[in-house]
């Protein structure tokens, strides 16, 4: 790479950290943007986008199965799940393409590749050609949140599966319990669910040792609500 000293460095490209990068190179800055995965973070390519896209399909579908009462007729409702996974795939593709674009008209440098801090105003990052050090007067760190994986139920994408399992999943299972009834648990079981999963939606509390303001009345899975 020509350049490898910037005002800012960015490291990650979700929505933290591509605004972050625009508005700095929108502010005289230069700024480098250093991503790992895909442009546009977990949001656009495995979180609020493509969740949305899924959600529409099941939307549709459910409306397929009472088309008489808006007098219309439908002679068999069913769903290609490959189909619909390639569409949301599709649209959140488009959307880290839109980010590229947007990160490119206001000249900020996108490097890909996983950084990593290399000393004081240094970043490192090993891409697919080998490793390259870059410089900044400033570095932002906006790499997002992980999957949690809980104790004994660590994902294998096969009988568990985290989020990104579920976005992109190979078949659609005939029981699913889902862990977690916050909007994002609801929104996985309200698409599972529609398609004919037999959902189940669970909350999870954390056992008292792994987060210690918890009470131990609080340490077991306790049912919230069921969507079916
Ligand atoms: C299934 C799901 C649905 C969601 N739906 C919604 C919704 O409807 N509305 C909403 O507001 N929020 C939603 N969220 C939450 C939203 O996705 C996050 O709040 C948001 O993505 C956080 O943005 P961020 O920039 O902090 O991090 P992220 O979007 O996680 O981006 C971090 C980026 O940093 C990169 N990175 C990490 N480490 C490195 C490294 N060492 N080097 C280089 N790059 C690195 C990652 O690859 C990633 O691209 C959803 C999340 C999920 C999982």
């Amino acid at each position: 790479m020509a350049d490898t000293s910037f005002d800012v460095i960015v490291v990650g490209s979700g929505p933290g950290g591509y605004v972050a990068a625009i508005r700095a190179a929108q502010l005289g800055l230069k700024t480098a943007v250093i991503e790992r995965e895909h442009l546009g973070g977990i949001c656009l390519n495995w979180g609020c986008i493509p969740t949305k896209a899924l959600l529409r399909s099941a939307e549709v579908y459910h409306l397929m199965h009472r088309a008489k009462d808006f007098g219309l007729s439908v002679e068999k409702a069913d769903y290609d799940l490959a189909a619909v996974v390639a569409r949301s795939r599709g649209v959140a593709k488009q959307l880290s393409g839109g980010v590229a674009h947007l990160l490119k008209k206001n000249k900020v440098t996108v490097v890909m590749g996983a950084g990593k801090l290399a000393g004081k105003g240094k970043v490192e990052v090993k891409t697919d050609k080998g490793t390259e050090t870059l410089s900044a007067k400033n570095i932002i760190i906006a790499t997002g949140a992980r999957a949690r994986e809980l104790p004994g139920l660590e994902a294998d994408g096969d009988l568990v599966w985290t989020y990104k399992h579920a976005l992109n999943p190979p078949r659609m299972p005939k029981k699913l319990l889902v862990i977690g009834s916050g909007a994002i648990g609801i929104e996985f079981a309200s698409f599972f669910n529609t398609l004919g999963s037999d959902t189940t939606s669970r909350n999870w509390t954390a056992p008292r040792a792994r987060l210690p303001r918890t009470s131990r009345r609080g340490a077991r899975p306790r049912p919230r609500s069921s969507t079916r």
